[in-house]
């Protein structure tokens, strides 16, 4: 049976990059993805912030880089994965294969937005999530699901994030900036809807995020409302009420919009939760902890076992394709001295 140098679990940007840069050192790698295609969340974006660089052309520049060095398994459903005289195996679709490391960049899931019944996802149609809300974009039409042009458009951050009710703590990172993003995009679509977008505090904290975040309300009249939504109902006429209290003038406020996005947090998707558990090296919230946060934060407390990206931590896709790139220079040098 051929050993393999490493084998890379999940193909979104983190191992992407990593199996590439693995692929260019001649190492040989097997890069496995549990879905029909390689990208992994890439796939769900249309465009990225701040500079609305185009995701499948980033994903396309990805995929050109990886050379014959990279084999690829998809539809990869695994199943077990444990370490015998020194080599690691791991159980693919019935098939086991053996390698001397494994880097597992398994990524995550967005939250689950029916888990919070009082915003009304799942129940009423015009409520939608910004993984949805992204893919109109992409397409190009934004309607509501009877087939409505919407005139006013609400945006509702920190959906299953900073949220105690739910068990998630932390800050997604991501959404506060996707909701700049897409305001703008849906203006550009539809140039007269009124945009509203309500927030705990607005975490603008990556480059060029807090120029995107003015340029939003100056250029395309986004309104930000501090405020915390109790509860999202349906009118008769399939519109959204929503109400909230605007937290910086303590008072009620109510509001009927045509299309309600919540914009979903980040959580350990199920093969991370699997992995973390598998290990015992999961955190809280079933993210997989690194060997070390400031010095080893690629390793694990295992010989050979590595991560990269948002099996960690919630994070953006350069960080996650920096993640990779650094973890596969990790991983060429435990190859090289163990040699
Ligand atoms: Fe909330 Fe913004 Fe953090 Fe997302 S990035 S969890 S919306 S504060």
């Amino acid at each position: 049976m051929e050993i393999f140098d490493v084998i890379v679990i999940g193909a979104g940007p983190a191992g992407l990059e990593a199996s590439i840069r693995l692929g260019q050192q001649n190492h040989r790698v097997l890069l496995i993805e549990k879905e029909e295609n390689i990208g992994g969340k890439l796939t769900q974006w249309d465009k990225l912030f701040p500079d609305f660089f185009s995701a499948k052309e980033l994903l396309e520049i990805l995929q050109k880089k990886l050379n014959n060095n990279v084999q690829i398994v998809t539809k990869a459903n695994l199943t077990d994965i444990y370490k015998e005289n020194n080599i690691w195996n791991i159980v693919v679709n019935n098939n086991k294969y053996q390698t001397k490391s494994i880097l597992i960049a398994t990524g995550y899931n967005f939250f689950d937005a029916k888990r919070k019944e009082e915003y009304g996802y799942g129940i009423y149609p015009n409520v939608i999530t910004s993984v949805e809300l992204e893919s109109m974009i992409g397409n190009g039409k934004i309607t509501t699901l009877d087939g409505r042009i919407p005139q006013k458009i609400a945006y509702l951050q920190c959906v299953g994030s900073r949220d105690e009710k739910v068990g998630n703590h932390y800050c997604s990172i991501n959404c506060c900036i996707c909701a700049v993003k897409q305001s703008i995009e849906v203006k550009e679509i539809l140039p007269n809807v009124e945009q509203y977008c309500f927030y705990m505090d607005l975490r603008m904290s990556g480059q060029f995020y807090e120029e995107l975040y003015r340029q939003s309300q100056e250029k395309y009249q986004v309104q930000y409302i501090r405020g915390r939504v109790s509860e999202a109902a349906s009118t008769i006429d399939n519109r959204i009420q929503i109400k909230a209290e605007n937290t910086l003038l303590s008072t009620p406020l109510k509001l009927t919009v045509d299309l309600l996005v919540l914009m979903v947090g980040i959580e350990a998707s199920a093969t991370t939760k699997f992995l973390a558990e598998k290990f015992d090296i999961a955190n809280n919230y079933g993210f997989l902890t690194s060997k070390h946060r400031h010095f080893a934060d690629n390793e694990t407390i295992y010989d050979g076992l590595f991560l990269a990206g948002t099996c960690k931590r919630p994070m953006t896709i350069p960080k996650s394709i920096k993640d990779g790139a650094s973890a596969a220079t990790e991983i060429d040098f435990y190859l090289k001295n163990k040699q």
